[in-house]
């Protein structure tokens, strides 16, 4: 295994860099169609233009991806590895134009070949790398380690199939395959001289070396290559270009060919599809955790890539390994791929004949691991005879570990039995389980929350008695958005505006925004803001009425919620509130309504029956609100289906209302309330993860806060609480649910959501019933101040201008600083 060095010689002769004017993209253009797509211009289809665009604009990342590379090679810096098994990164083109600021060129240059730009943006798929939140982060830090200079590599999976596409069928959700590789993705390189053997299951056989020492050695017994795809990640203005490589799973041709000359041709397929069915797809489970052994093996198959990459490059350039924490940062994007502890140790101890001590040590100097989710169902573990079987050095490693550990607390801390159960990596509750959150803990030596709330949480929590332990590790990172993608590039109308009164310097530093408060009380900045809010909503009630037949009013209020369905986040509270005002308009027809378009989207998990059940729900109650003609319009409920990136880049410059109502304690950051936030949109939104950042921000004034806080809730599960009482106590919301159980939204079957609604009446685990007089008056304080429009903009601006703090610039700086410990030399 000995590397060569890498020597790079910088006087390697090199092409001219690319130039970026519209005479020449439009040469090149035609160039890739003809030349690189094959097609004659004549007879291009649009798919063909998109990839001879997206190969020209690409061209114009290359020379600064190298020279970015090479900076790294020659510098010596320490190189960041951002391990997630989800990247949701959505459409590449126009994020890379823009950020290289050769958008307007491109278009012309399509122009004069009589091709829209703006319809082959909208061609390209999304790449749906993921489930939600915790996949868009990874991609916003990319594009933010990228603008911040920082030398940085995502290590992920290539699923074939991405997230599903959701459809609606008489209202229920169906999941359908995701082909966002059909038409082929120009953006990727695949490197097939970077892939790397990975073995699972066989048995482990204790070597002695001639001095006398015993050494481990892992003899799998079956094998499958993962193959490197690289995409460029290119940073604001260009300032660097870093590598997302996605892991590719393949069988390793050899043992293939053999079967197949002996005539099993059967089973050389089997054995192919088998190696390929670990990257075939992502699992679309959204905190709960997916019990599959194929789940298993694509954790460990992309963690023991990504190691043996990272460990292969580093010797190349060091040729030591004992410098490894001084030049490597591993970040752990949850547990999913926390099996890395096991696998670096494996590596160090095994491979390169290090003594466990000095591994441990290394190990803990390079990993620093991010806990997404309290919520006790989605804390992953696994099955230790799954493990025994599977990776069975990974399970001999992780029972060391544990006896480490396990001694240092009984040791130096003094730790009881029961602390010690707590905090082993093994529980034995429940049928003997490997936790992986616990390995992960151990194994880092900073472990951070994701806003203040969930970091404080988890110290009292999950960690508790780990964070006895080890009280310094952990530590508190706000999540944050890329504000390229979702304020430069989504919404352009409102960058202009801001770009005429405060000058342009905001783009390049966000917070630079504050300089709009001074403007939130000028009438005539107002209306300039209200116009561009309006021409946003008509633009998605275009949508609206192209893709649902639903015809709404870009006057009205758009009140959206969108985001993963799912029980916590309450889109049930929503809905029913829907309910309770329908009731009220009926009710009192006298009133002064204000016109509100309720918009949902979101996707649920394929088994997670009560999530599904919801989106039926708002689709049953849409259908009846919708057409009563008793309604006049003032209400509208409108469930787009199949949100991903893109829909929410449309979307959320269209958004007056953002609806941020998780149970207080259950959401650990959110960053959908920041994206609404940045493009001023006001919040309703209970005390729970980020909103109370935001409510800190942009001042209590500016923000609906509503309901029970973490605490309060606790408190009442504590003593189990019966939520029976605040439905007596609320004839609107008893009203409401007698409507939906009853069967009046669902007449085919009236017993569609007796049970659902039973819940709430039972246990209402997610304080639905107990939130909902505080959230109804809320909305109708909201009504209100919709009718003062002067008041409702100044809002706003004010929402705009203090959003700067929730740029992932900002999230990427103390990453840096607090757990990687490298210098940041780009940004403002
Ligand atoms: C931002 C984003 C999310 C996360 O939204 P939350 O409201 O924080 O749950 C999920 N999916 C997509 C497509 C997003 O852009």
């Amino acid at each position: 295994m000995a590397e060569q060095p890498l020597v790079i010689d910088s006087n390697a002769p090199r092409p001219e860099p690319r130039t970026s004017s519209v005479e020449t993209l439009r040469q090149e253009i035609l160039e890739r169609l003809t030349y690189s797509v094959g097609k004659d211009p004549a007879v291009a289809r649009p798919h063909d233009w998109l990839t001879a665009t997206i190969l020209t604009v690409r061209d114009r990342i290359m020379d600064q991806w190298m020279e970015s590379s090479r900076d790294t090679w020659r510098t010596g810096k320490k190189r960041v590895y951002y391990l997630s098994l989800e990247f949701l990164i959505g459409r590449l083109m126009r994020d890379a134009m823009s950020n290289i600021g050769i958008m307007e060129q491109v278009q012309s240059a399509l122009k004069s070949l009589d091709v829209d730009l703006s319809s082959l943006i909208t061609l390209e798929p999304d790449a749906a790398l993921g489930n939600g939140g915790l996949g868009r982060l990874a991609a916003c830090f990319m594009e933010s380690m990228a603008t911040l200079k920082i030398p940085a590599y995502g290590y992920g999976i290539r699923y074939v199939h991405g997230l599903f596409r959701q459809e609606m069928s008489e209202g229920w959700q169906v999941e359908l395959p995701e082909e966002w590789l059909a038409h082929g993705n120009p953006w990727e390189f695949e490197r097939r001289e970077s892939s790397y053997e990975i073995g699972f299951g066989g048995h482990v056989e204790p070597i002695t070396e001639p001095d006398g020492t015993v050494r481990q050695e892992w003899r799998p017994s079956d094998h499958v290559l993962a193959v490197a795809f690289d995409t460029p990640v290119v940073g604001w203005r260009g300032a660097r270009v870093n590598t997302l490589r996605l892991w590719s799973a393949q069988p390793i041709d050899p043992i293939l060919l053999d079967k197949f000359n002996s005539g099993d041709h059967i089973g050389a397929l089997e054995e192919s599809a088998k190696a390929e069915s670990i990257t075939r797809v992502l699992y679309p489970a959204d905190g709960t955790p997916a019990g599959q052994e194929l789940r298993l093996r694509q954790e460990f198959f992309f963690s023991s890539a990504s190691l043996q990459d990272i460990v292969r490059r580093h010797l190349q350039q060091y040729g030591d390994l004992g410098s490894l924490p001084d030049k490597v940062a591993v970040q752990l994007n949850d547990t999913h791929p926390a099996i890395s502890v096991a696998e670096l140790m494996r590596i160090l101890m095994d491979m390169h004949g290090m003594k466990f001590s000095s591994a441990w040590d290394i190990c803990r100097g390079v990993f620093g691991y991010t806990n997404h989710t309290l919520l006790p169902e989605a804390l992953e573990t696994w099955p230790v005879a799954l493990l025994e079987r599977l990776l069975p050095r990974h399970m001999q490693i992780i029972y060391a570990i544990n006896a480490e550990v396990l001694a240092d607390a009984r040791n130096r801390a003094g730790f009881n039995d029961g602390q010690i159960a707590s905090i082993s990596l093994i529980d034995e509750n429940a049928g003997r389980r490997v936790r992986m959150g616990q390995l992960a803990f151990v194994g880092s030596h900073s472990i951070n929350g994701v806003s203040a709330l969930h970091t404080e949480l988890m110290k009292k929590t999950v960690f508790k008695d780990l964070h006895t332990l080890y009280p310094n590790r952990i530590n508190n990172k706000t999540n944050g958005i890329t504000p390229r993608r979702w304020l430069l590039e989504c919404n352009p109308g409102l960058t202009r505006l801001i770009t005429d009164r405060i000058g342009p310097d905001f783009q390049d530093d966000v917070t630079l925004l504050k300089a709009l408060d001074a403007h939130a009380g000028d009438p005539n900045f107002q209306q300039q803001f209200a116009a561009v809010k309006r021409a946003n909503k008509a633009v998605l009630a275009e949508l609206i009425r192209e893709r649902m037949g639903v015809v709404v009013s870009p006057d009205a209020l758009f009140d959206v919620q969108i985001k993963r369905i799912h029980e916590y986040k309450r889109q049930l509270l929503n809905i029913i509130e829907a309910v309770a005002l329908y009731d009220d308009i009926r009710a009192h027809p006298e009133r002064n309504w204000v016109p509100r378009v309720k918009v949902f989207a979101g996707k649920a998990a394929p088994g997670y029956w009560n999530a599904k059940l919801i989106i039926k729900l708002i689709n049953d109650v849409s259908k009846v609100i919708n057409n009563d003609p008793s309604v006049r319009g003032l209400l509208k409920v409108v469930f787009l289906p199949n949100y991903n990136v893109s829909l929410a880049e449309t979307i959320i410059p269209a958004a007056d209302l953002s609806e941020q109502i998780s149970t207080a304690g259950m959401e650990a950051s959110g960053t959908g309330n920041m994206k609404f936030g940045l493009n001023g949109a006001l919040t309703v939104g209970t005390l729970d993860g980020a909103n109370i950042e935001m409510r800190d921000n942009v001042g209590p004034e500016n923000i609906f806060i509503f309901g029970l806080t973490a605490e309060q809730v606790a408190e009442r599960r504590a003593r189990s609480e019966v939520p029976r009482s605040a439905i007596d106590n609320s004839p609107r919301l008893k009203e409401a649910l007698e409507s939906i159980s009853s069967g009046l939204f669902s007449p085919d079957d009236r017993n569609r959501y007796r049970d659902l609604v039973g819940g709430l009446y039972d246990h209402d685990w997610f304080f639905v019933a107990r939130d909902f007089d505080a959230y109804a008056a809320k909305q109708r304080e909201i009504d209100k101040l919709w009718n003062n429009p002067d008041k409702w903009y100044s809002m706003a601006i004010r929402n705009t201008a203090n959003m700067g703090w929730s740029s992932s610039d900002r999230t990427i700086r103390q990453y840096a600083e607090d757990i990687w410990s490298v210098p940041v030399t780009g940004g403002e």
